[in-house]
Order: structure tokens, then sequence, then C-alpha cells
């Protein structure tokens, strides 16, 4: 409660209302009364002024809501003062808080209507702050609301993201199943002892690449609704690090027969693996070093042992690079770089989903990159001690 912006606005009111001087002073009088005492008891309090329609007369009324513990009595002057100067008024004791209320019929005369009443309502809105104390209520106020727009829209965003995730899980596994069978069917068309022609074997080879890349798709599809639901799931086992990654390269040598796959690695240690979620990483780089370098290019594979007890694993290529702009967002969900959008498909998921596998494995990963001159993946691993 502020006595001078209680006094200035009761005043104000009632002068914009057309009341007379005499009328204007007598319940800004009331009203500052009331806030004086009220401020001698209390550092609470809200005042507030407005215009009361009672079937066709209109009053101008001021409440003061304040804490139930303070109670006024006739030996409060002000308080006293205050019920001989306004014609109506009237202490209403509740349990949650106490109210006075204060009214002053507005004659006829003066001819106030709903227009007239709403434009007053208008003026003061756009009515500059009187005092510094009443500016900080005011920004208080407009943060407050901009605060819970912000919540809402939060809320908002969440609700869409939700059912993303979920239309996401429910259309990759609508989409898995039948893959599944076609991929089985190619694979039976493919053993068949019946003799095929060269350029059907040459077909059959094709829809079986062709069904493993979308399954790879749908695959990835799955696993970022199930991060993002928490659901991604381990089966750790203790391997020998050198014997999986050579295991691995004989795999991706096949799938790669155009890029030179070079291996240098370190002692060889104990890791605490998911075979198959580490083979998904390894695949992922891998496969994005050759998508992104030139055919007959070099990927090198390397391991080293770091001085805090983790093994690092790199994957270097000689291929278009990543400029510095693109390096922190590579790995962050349906993220692709301009430059590859439309030369190279892919979804941004390979990236993600790798970082999670290795963050859930107690891992870092990260990249160093020339633009035009090729990229290095690293990521690391704790070793187990045997
Ligand atoms: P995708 O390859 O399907 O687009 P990823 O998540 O695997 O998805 O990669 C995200 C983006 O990072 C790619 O679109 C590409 O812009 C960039 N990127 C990844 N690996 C390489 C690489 N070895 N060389 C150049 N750019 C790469």
């Amino acid at each position: 409660m502020d006595l001078v912006l209680a006094h200035k606005r009761s005043m104000k009111v009632a002068e914009k209302l057309g009341l007379t001087i005499a009328t204007q002073t007598t319940f800004a009088t009331a009203v500052s009364e009331i806030s004086r005492t009220l401020i001698e008891h209390t550092d609470g309090g809200i005042l507030v002024i407005g215009v009361l329609q009672d079937k066709t007369r209109y009053s101008l009324v001021a409440t003061v809501s304040f804490d139930a513990a303070v109670q006024f009595t006739n030996a409060d002057a002000g308080f006293y003062y205050a019920q001989k100067l306004v014609p109506e008024f009237e202490l209403i004791n509740g349990v949650k808080g106490n109210l006075i209320e204060m009214k002053i019929g507005i004659p006829r005369s003066l001819r106030l209507d709903k227009i007239k009443i709403e434009l007053l309502g208008k003026y003061f809105e756009s009515q500059e702050p009187l005092n510094a104390y009443e500016e900080i209520k005011l920004r208080n106020v407009n943060l407050n609301r901009m605060a819970d727009l912000k919540d809402e829209e939060l809320k908002q965003s969440r609700l869409v993201d939700e059912k993303k995730t979920e239309f996401i899980s429910v259309a990759s596994h609508e989409i898995k199943t039948p893959m599944t069978v076609l991929k089985a069917y190619t694979q039976v068309a493919k053993a068949t002892k019946e003799p095929i022609s060269e350029k059907l074997r040459g077909l059959l080879d094709k829809i079986d690449l062709q069904s493993t890349k979308l399954m790879t798709l749908v695959q990835q599809l799955m696993d970022i609704s199930r991060i993002e639901n928490g659901n991604l799931q381990y089966n750790l086992e203790r391997v020998e690090l050198n014997v999986f990654l050579q295991e691995q390269l004989v795999v991706m040598r096949q799938i790669l027969p155009n890029h030179e796959l070079l291996d240098s690695f370190g002692h060889d240690v104990l890791v605490e693996i998911d075979e198959l979620r580490l083979e998904q990483v390894f695949s992922n780089l891998i496969g994005n070093a050759a998508k992104y370098s030139d055919k007959h290019t070099q990927i090198i594979i390397t391991t080293r042992i770091l001085e805090d007890g983790h093994v690092c694993i790199s994957i270097t290529d000689h291929g278009m690079g990543i400029s510095s702009e693109n390096l922190g967002a590579i790995f962050e969900k349906f993220y692709r770089t301009q430059d590859v959008v439309s030369s190279h498909s892919g979804l941004g998921m390979g990236l993600f989903v790798s970082s999670k596998i290795i963050a859930d494995h107690r891992g870092k990963i990260w990249v160093e990159s020339d633009l035009g001159k090729g990229s290095s993946f690293h990521f690391t691993l704790p070793i187990v001690k045997s």
C-alpha cells in the first residue's frame, strides 16, 4: 500500500468521473485515511478503485482488503474519521481476510454509461505510472504475464513433441513388420536352388541392399523414440576391444568395397559394451566417413589408450569435412549440414543415436574437421581393469 498513490489515484478517478471537487476530496480523504491506518498496522493490503452498477445507479467504490489478523477499532482515528466521510462504509471480517468497502453514489446528471466507463478504464490503463513503486509493480505484473505465457507455450510444445515421438514410434513399428517380411522373401529368393538368370539375381541383390538400408533407417527411428521415452536398453558384456573392432572391419570392408579401410590399433583392452549397439555406432561413423568422401579414398581406424583410464577410438576420412559453425550441431537430432541436404541421402539421426549410445557407455564423442580436407570422429570408452 502506498499512501501518496492511493490519494492521487482516488482523486483522479473521482475527477475523471466528473464529480465535484468537494466529492473528489471527500472520497480521496476517506481512501487515504484507511490506507494510512492500514500502513500503521501492516505492510500488506490491496486497494481497488472502481465503479459499481446497482440496477440503474452507479457508485464510485474503493475496497481495501487486508489480512484477517489486522483488526480496526474506532480507536484508530483514520478508521473512525473515514466512516464519517463517505455515505456508505462497510467492514467485512472474513476468515481468509478483511475488507473495507467505501461507496459514494454518482449523480444521474453525470449520465454515466457502459461506454464512458470502458473509456475511463482504457484511460487508466494507458496512464504512466505515478511513481517508481508503481512502475516496478506494473513491470512485475507484465513479467508475470510473460512468464505465464511462456509456461503455456512450453506446455504446448512439450505436448506436440510427445505426439511426434508417439507418431515416430507407431509409424516405425508399422513399417518394420512388412520390411522384415520383404527382406526375408528376398533372401529366400536369393537362396533358391531353381535356376535364375544373372539379371534377376542382380535385381534381387539390389532389393536386398535397399531393404537393408530401409531397415537401418527404421531401426534409427525406433531408437529415437526409445531414447525420448528413456527406453534404450543395453546388454553389457566384457569384450576385447581390438578383437571386436577387427570383426567389425571385416564386415565393413565387404559393405564398402570402394573405400580403403586401414587400421592401426594400440594395446588391446577390455571394455564393457553392448556389442550390437557399439556395432551400430561403428557402422554409422564408418558409413558416414565413406558417404561423405570420394570413392577410393582411405578411412583410417585407430585406437589409443588415454591416461585417464579410457580408450579412444578414432575414425578419420579425407572427405568433404564440416565447417566450424556446423561442428557443434551435427550431434543434434535430425541435424544435417546444408551442403549435404541435396547431394547425399540421410535423415540426420545416426550421430544423435550414436552420441546417446556412447554417453550411456560413460564415454564421450566429438569431432575434429577441416572443411574440404576431411574429418576425424573420436569416441572414448572406459577401460575395464582385468
Ligand atoms: P545423416 O548422415 O543421415 O545425415 P548423421 O546423424 O549420421 O545423419 O550425420 C549428421 C550430419 O553430420 C550429416 O548430415 C553431415 O552433414 C554431417 N556429417 C556426419 N559425418 C560426416 C563426415 N564424416 N564428413 C562430413 N560430414 C559429416
